[in-house]
């Protein structure tokens, strides 16, 4: 048998029952496998009755006695069932269970776990049990047992039992694929040992050694297939001048000097660039650490070498934020950069098309609109994409492949844990900015109640006639949910007539269209606006140093990340920023969320803790990110084993994957990386 065999080759799975398994993955004998048990009940050393402790979760045997049904009262009903144990009887209940009673006859052998109750100590409330029905499981009784998760026709129980049987058979497939040193290096189990142990243990420790074996495997299998693509691409990238004049003459320019950090990137980014492969760089910075520049260092490199240069950002606004800087900031040097949007006229598009495939222009800045066929360059060189994690892998090589193999920097103000790093951008080298320019003092954070507004709006008072500005950011309106929102037209109409006659009050929602978007950011830019009520639409990269107070309405309503991104548009001048989340959290995570988003200002620290309250798929979201679904692997409890599977998939990566002794491993690569795109991520 061998693993990618159709599940069907085993005895009694059917058509139907195969269609049934497919709900859970499994079509082929290595999907079985890799349905890992969530959890193990241990009946090697069942505890005797007389010492277990109420609260405690333990695991009886029996044969049944008696099954009763009683009614305690209206609406309740409890199945009690008497046990003969072989140390004394006990009381087995469940609630509200209705055909369970007639399964469970007298005389029958059961198994069962729950918490042990109160009062009589030999209660227990059920939570998961089993009977024995015959010689077969009682082979596997008296040890560490798997729980698998079943369907309604496929139970658990069932699913052991194709288990056991699978096992039972010589399985092609299981073959060991890593080499013995690097097993030795990594202290690693052999490959068929741990699918062995991890649905049959031996022991714990075996347990412990097997998972830790799968959990590395998923990760180098991962990581490998990540970098396949980019090892295609590697061989053929361009060598750009090491000429830095116009880079010189730039930052001579500016009114400030390069903090550490932005020159310790920006020489990696050198170093890439001037290597004859394709740079992959992701740029990790919190927001207003200055990954700007590092783009334009970038940019330049490439124009000084007559190369064509690119930018993508997310929104309308933030290419044009960007492009009006660039156009600004790179005027004395002669260069003219380009915006391309949708939001232009079809006349002014074909312009600027033909500028960029005629090699006219050297510097193009817009939003995905830069993706579309008709935009060809005649030499692109480097490819810079902002805020990264707001387009898809699928967006990126999009963009990368209208030039011949060019460099790649991404840029990301999202502080992803370095486990999701690791994970999502496992074909990427990583620099990070973790320094913000000096003078920038942290955003004084606070959380209040509704009973606080009248002070808080005093204080606003203060600060706007200081000459500061406001953001007041309401979450979006669901439609469904228009009544119990802070609608942000209301607001900002409210806060105009009464709160604040004497400023001018903006509004900016996500429903404008692209040209009023922008006017109205100009007019903020400008002060012409004091206060701007907006929805998250100002969210990415935005940078009105002005704007000194941030108030965000129904804060419990973002995750942190978003939080995080949102209070950073405060503060990036040089005087005392202020963040006001209005909350009143009910739940003890929502408390904890105010909690952290008040004490830390960090960043790195934010995402971790979100990673922590609300797992890698909510963070980023599975689909939208591409993040993998992971079979076995925690990115949360995991980091220390994924950090070692990538240092060997970089030993792997530089001894070749295309050697003989990783052919197995480069097959498993090659799959993952073939899911990943066939995904359309
Ligand atoms: P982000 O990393 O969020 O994209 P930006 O590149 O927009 O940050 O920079 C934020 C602000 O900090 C900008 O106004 C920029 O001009 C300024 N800035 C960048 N680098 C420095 C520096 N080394 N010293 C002082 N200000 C800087
Ligand atoms: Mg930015």
């Amino acid at each position: 048998m061998h693993l990618n065999d159709s599940i069907t080759v085993l005895k009694g799975v059917g058509k139907q029952r195969a269609a049934d398994l497919q709900k859970l993955g499994i079509v082929t004998v290595g999907d079985l496998l890799g349905h890992y048990p969530y959890r193990y009940e241990d009946r090697s050393q069942l505890k005797p009755l007389r010492d277990m402790k109420e609260g405690d979760t333990e695991t009886v045997t029996g044969i049944i006695v008696q099954a009763q049904d009683i009614y305690p009262r209206r609406g309740l009903k409890i199945l009690r069932v008497s046990i003969r144990c072989a140390d004394g009887n006990a009381v087995l209940v469940w609630f509200n269970q209705n055909h369970l009673k007639n399964k469970l006859q007298p005389g029958l052998q059961i198994v069962a776990t729950g918490k042990v109750g109160k009062g009589s100590l030999r209660q227990i409330s059920v939570t998961d049990f089993e009977l024995i029905e015959d010689e077969d499981d009682l082979a596997d009784f008296q040890r560490i047992v798997p729980v698998y998760r079943g369907t309604e026709r496929n139970s658990g129980k069932q699913i052991r039992k194709l288990v056991v049987q699978t096992m039972a058979q010589e399985i092609e497939g299981l073959e060991e694929f890593l080499p013995d040193e690097h097993l030795q290096k990594y202290h690693l189990m052999d490959y068929g040992d741990a699918v062995q142990q991890i649905h049959f243990p031996e022991e714990w420790q075996q347990l412990n050694r097997a998972r830790h074996r799968l959990v590395f495997n998923e990760f180098l299998e991962l990581t490998l297939g990540l970098q396949l693509h980019s090892l295609i691409e590697k061989k053929t990238g361009i060598a750009h001048v090491q000429e830095e004049s116009l880079a010189a003459q730039f930052f001579k320019g500016l009114p400030f000097g390069l903090t550490n950090a932005q020159k310790k990137v920006i020489l990696e980014v050198k170093k890439d660039m001037e290597r004859p492969v394709a740079m992959k760089r992701l740029v990790q910075g919190d927001v207003g650490s200055g990954k700007t520049m590092i783009a334009v260092y970038a940019l330049l490199k490439a124009v000084t070498g007559g190369y064509q240069a690119v930018m993508m950002a997310p929104t309308e606004i933030l290419a044009e934020q960007h492009y009006l800087n660039l156009k600004r900031m790179l005027e004395p040097l002669g260069i003219e950069p380009v915006l391309l949007t949708g939001s232009l006229t079809r006349k002014e598009r074909e312009t600027i098309y033909e500028k960029i495939s005629d090699g006219t222009c050297r510097i193009a800045v817009g939003t995905h609109a830069l993706i579309q066929k008709q935009v060809q360059f005649a030499n692109l060189g480097v490819v810079v994409i902002d805020e990264q994690h707001r387009f898809g892998v699928r967006q990126r090589l999009a963009l990368e492949n209208k030039g011949m193999a060019p460099d790649v920097l991404v840029m990301t103000a999202t502080p992803i844990p370095r486990s999701l790093a690791l994970t999502l951008y496992g074909d990427m080298d990583l620099s990070i900015i973790d320094e913000l320019p000096p003078g920038r003092q942290s955003v004084k954070t606070y959380c209040m109640g509704e009973n606080k507004r009248r002070d808080l709006y005093r204080f606003l008072g203060e600060q706007i006639a200081s000459g500061y500005q406001v953001y007041v950011v309401c979450p979006l309106v669901e439609e469904s949910e228009k009544m119990d929102l802070e609608n942000a037209t209301q607001l900002a109409d409210h806060l105009a007539a009464n709160v604040f006659p004497q400023y001018a009050v903006g509004l900016l929602h996500g429903k404008m269209r692209p040209q009023e978007k922008a006017e109205i950011m100009e007019q903020f830019r400008d002060n012409q606006l004091q206060i701007l009520v907006s929805t998250t639409v100002i969210e990415v990269g935005v940078d009105v140093p002005n704007a000194n107070v941030m108030v965000i309405e129904n804060a419990e309503r973002f995750g942190l990340a978003q939080l995080h991104q949102l209070r950073g548009r405060v503060g990036r001048g040089t005087t005392q920023a202020h963040c006001f989340l209005i909350s009143e959290p009910k739940t003890d995570e929502g408390k904890r969320r105010m909690q952290v988003m008040v004490k830390s200002t960090d960043g790195f620290v934010i995402a971790e803790e979100d990673l922590l309250l609300r797992g890698a798929g909510e963070v980023l979201g599975t689909r939208q990110h591409g993040l993998p679904d992971l079979k076995i692997a925690d990115l949360v409890h995991d980091v220390k084993i994924l950090e070692q599977s990538r240092m060997l998939a970089d030993e792997i990566t530089e001894i070749g994957l295309e050697q003989p002794q990783y052919e197995l491993l480069r097959k498993k690569a090659e799959a993952i990386y073939q899911r990943k795109m066939d995904l359309g991520e």
